[in-house]
């Protein structure tokens, strides 16, 4: 249920209502917004009556919400949710270009994409110290030595780091290196990870499970918001389905769905979402064309190399290209870069 007050309440008129909903044992969660403030009522909804709450003075209304999710979805909060990593706006008017390898493998590689990325205009720097591998002899990540590398990336080129955290005993570890927090496709509905992730105060990138819905999908941001973190980023990588020619379908529907439903960011990754290189600049294009605040891009100085994801990689000058071409594409839709 959420509770919409009068435009005029002042302070003590929002506290008294945030008072009265603990005494009845539920928990309250505040969106102030221009306009108005809206106080969403977290528990079990059977147990609300709608006058315990719409005859405290200066409630304006009582509405119930009928959707799984609650703190996600634009009802409880009708403005766009902007998200800061390190200085840089995730949801605003700029697209955000999030780029690196897929996985940290040495300081020279590290270090090269890293300028070669933010030279052409890249937002953050990506990379995986911790790697989430369908295979158990593939390779596995650097762990946090290859957090001292993003670190130390972060250092000489003033890049926020955006990484992976795979294990919910990890998360503070990864914590104290990271700007941004990862969360693979593959753990989307670990929810013992999305808990400890929501108690800490760093913003999150929540990648899509390639076989979840966008009820599922959405369910999960709702864990991290719930808990007290409301710094989430939606990140759509692709989905599984019956095509074969690319490594998952990219579902681009889901940005305007995501739009009509929540008030937070979505980004889209085209490098996993296509596994091919030769695909992700147009993909990329199409993203940015249908709404989504930024890309995920995976960049390697020599991708016939990689430890990881060479095929779906675009080497540093595919990817100066990319960022020319999104130039064209984001003054066509009037945002910026
Ligand atoms: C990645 O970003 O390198 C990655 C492992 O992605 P996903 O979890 O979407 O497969
Ligand atoms: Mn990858």
């Amino acid at each position: 249920m959420i509770i919409v007050m009068e435009s005029h309440s002042t302070d003590a008129d929002i506290q008294h209502v945030v008072e009265r909903i603990h005494e009845l044992g539920f928990t309250a969660h505040l969106s102030k917004g221009v306009e108005r403030t809206i106080i969403g009522i977290i528990g079990d909804e059977r147990l609300f009556k709608k006058e315990q709450f719409s005859l405290l003075p200066h409630v304006e209304n009582v509405i119930p919400i009928l959707k799984p999710y609650k703190l996600v979805s634009r009802d409880f909060k009708p403005e766009n949710s902007i998200v800061k990593v390190n200085g840089v706006e995730i949801g605003g008017e700029k697209v955000v270009i999030i780029a690196g390898p897929c996985s940290v493998e040495s300081e020279e590689q590290l270090l090269s994409t890293a300028y070669a990325v933010k030279a052409a205009g890249a937002a953050l720097l990506r990379g995986g110290a911790y790697k989430l591998r369908t295979s158990p002899y593939d390779f596995q990540g650097l762990g946090e030595n290859g957090l001292k590398l993003l670190s130390k990336a972060r250092e000489k080129t003033g890049l926020g780091i955006v990484t992976e955290v795979m294990e919910s005993n990890e998360v503070e570890l990864v914590a104290e290196y990271a700007d941004m927090l990862q969360i693979g496709a593959r753990n989307m509905h670990n929810t013992k990870l999305l808990r400890a992730i929501s108690k800490i105060r760093k913003p999150v990138l929540m990648k899509r499970n390639y076989s979840s819905t966008l009820n599922e999908f959405l369910m999960s941001a709702e864990y991290i918001l719930s808990g007290g973190n409301d710094q989430v980023v939606l990140c759509e990588r692709g989905i599984r389905t019956f095509v074969e020619y690319t490594r998952n379908t990219l579902d681009l529907n889901i940005i305007p769905a995501v739009k009509q439903l929540s008030h937070l960011p979505i980004i889209v990754d085209p490098s996993h979402g296509t596994g091919r290189y030769d695909f992700v600049i147009p993909m990329s294009r199409a993203a940015i064309a249908a709404g989504a605040d930024g890309l995920l891009i995976e960049v390697h100085p020599n991708p016939q190399e990689a430890f990881s994801d060479g095929e779906q990689s675009l080497t540093h000058n595919a990817f100066q290209r990319l960022m020319t071409e999104m130039k064209a594409i984001v003054s066509a839709i009037g945002r910026r870069i």
